[in-house]
């Protein structure tokens, strides 16, 4: 890993990066690379360490070791400067549900401290384009997941970011709603020229978008590369066979898994 260029070249570095809880090792001495302007995709199984890992990247948790630079800046040290070069969808919806859609956009651009007449010029820019335009004086509590997240992601777009983290954004939603998400972020990369890092459970998804994957299993990168570069390397017929032949896993059973557990859970709690 270079030392000199990568303030310039690249948007995300991590390295040797690990968070261990208690005794678990949730992410393992991790290292990443990601250019500005990239597409790139983090796949890998529940538990696998995604989530943690973003949340090191942003400044959310603390690792147990190794060193990281947003924009060339450290999360520990210099967090406003990181903080105001990410905008962040998380895995969990983290809107208010008794404010409308306009007063959610406000309440962001007044933690970030965006002047007012900017402020209310980009939210009227975003929420146009997430369709939500005509939806501004709704309650969230109207709104459908799609709605949800597409609000989210116009929220996390307000302070100009110039990298975007996406943790699941497209999870539990319909394929037409997900194929609009990504024809925006896709759109913001190519007009911004926006570093896009992002999980999903739809491989297909990391298929058609990403530039580069890292694939990470038990707190470990297993692989990574191009779409391509990892289907040739697994003699695979599609990325989804490439992930399969890489853990072992594909990411659908874990969510049946998941589903079939909370069931069995909730039969049991009603017992
Ligand atoms: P992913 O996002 O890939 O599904 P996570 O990063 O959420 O995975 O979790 C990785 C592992 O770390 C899991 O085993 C999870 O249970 C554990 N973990 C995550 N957050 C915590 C925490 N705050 N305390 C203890 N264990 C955690
Ligand atoms: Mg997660």
């Amino acid at each position: 890993m270079g030392t000199t260029d990568t303030g310039d070249r690249l948007a995300i570095r991590a390295k040797n990066l690990t968070k261990k809880f208690n005794g678990l090792t949730a992410v393992d001495n991790i290292n990443l690379e990601v250019v500005k302007g990239e597409i790139f995709a983090f796949l890998g199984p529940n538990g696998a360490g995604k989530s943690t890992t973003i949340r090191m990247l942003t400044t959310l948790l603390q690792p147990t070791n190794g060193e990281i630079r947003i924009n060339g800046f450290d999360p520990i040290k210099e967090q406003d400067k990181v903080r105001k070069s990410f905008g962040i969808v998380f895995q969990d919806p983290s809107l208010d549900d008794e404010l409308t859609a306009y007063e959610n956009m406000e309440l962001h651009g007044i933690l970030y401290n965006i002047p007012k007449e900017l402020r209310l010029r980009r939210i009227e820019e975003l929420l146009k384009m997430v369709e939500l335009w005509e939806r501004r004086n709704d309650f969230i509590k109207t709104f459908s997941g799609g709605m949800k997240r597409r609000l989210e992601i116009a929220r996390g777009l307000l302070h100009h970011p110039s990298i975007f983290f996406l943790d699941e954004p497209t999870l539990g939603l319909d394929p037409q709603t997900r194929n609009q998400i990504w024809n925006y972020i896709f759109d913001l990369n190519q007009k911004e020229g926006i570093t896009v890092f992002f999980t999903t459970h739809y491989i297909e998804e990391a298929e058609r978008i990403a530039e580069r994957i890292a694939i990470i299993d038990h707190g470990r990168i297993i692989a990574r590369g191009t779409p391509e570069d990892l289907i040739i390397k697994t003699n695979a017929s599609s990325l989804e066979n490439a992930f399969l032949i890489l853990t072992g896993h594909t990411i659908r059973e874990e969510i049946a898994n998941n589903i079939d557990q909370m069931r069995m859970r909730r039969r049991m709690m009603q017992r």
